[in-house]
């Protein structure tokens, strides 16, 4: 099923979300079909758990925007284990439509995670998926990537989100 997309301003958002201890359960491989569903149906590249409502260290990612099957990744309690250099790109979330903004990540990003039967994995990813692998895992820290750019800019964005709150335009 498609979930809709949770946006900022609820809290689930900014609360670390909570470590799975179960796996290869149907309940979990549904749960990931239906989050694979619902980043599609955004036109997202990555989508983690807590943008549908549910505080589960979980993410998927597909930088492919479903044109490649085999760049469809599956990270369950990812951490960052390595970054290196800098690359600074626009940024945007599912969560916060709309908005666009330069963020400075790092340009290679190496993750460890758990994939849908509990292995553990390490996998090291370049520009774009670094900055995916940075944007999902600081998700699930309850981190937003608006949090990265400057107080002024933030505060900007925080305003026009409230006045759309006002009007309903927010939901
Ligand atoms: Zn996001």
């Amino acid at each position: 099923m498609i979930y809709p997309i949770v946006k900022y301003g609820d809290p689930v958002l900014e609360n670390p979300a909570e470590t799975i201890t179960e796996f290869d359960t149907p309940e979990l491989n549904q749960f990931l079909e239906d989050m694979f569903e619902s980043m599609y149906a955004a036109k997202g590249v990555g989508l983690a758990a807590p943008q549908i409502g549910f505080s589960r260290r979980i993410a998927v990612i597909d930088t492919s925007a479903g044109q490649d099957p085999s760049a469809r990744l599956v990270l369950i309690n990812p951490e960052v284990l390595r970054i290196e250099g800098a690359q600074t790109e626009e940024e945007g979330c599912l969560s916060i439509p709309g908005f666009r903004e330069p963020v400075k990540r790092a340009k290679r990003v190496t993750i460890r995670a758990q994939n849908a039967r509990g292995e553990v994995f390490e996998q090291t990813g370049d520009d774009l998926l670094a900055r995916a692998f940075q944007h999902e895992t600081d998700h699930l820290n309850g981190r937003l990537y608006i949090t990265h750019i400057s107080v002024l800019k933030r505060d900007l964005i925080r305003r026009k989100i409230r006045k759309l709150m006002k009007v309903g335009d927010w939901k």
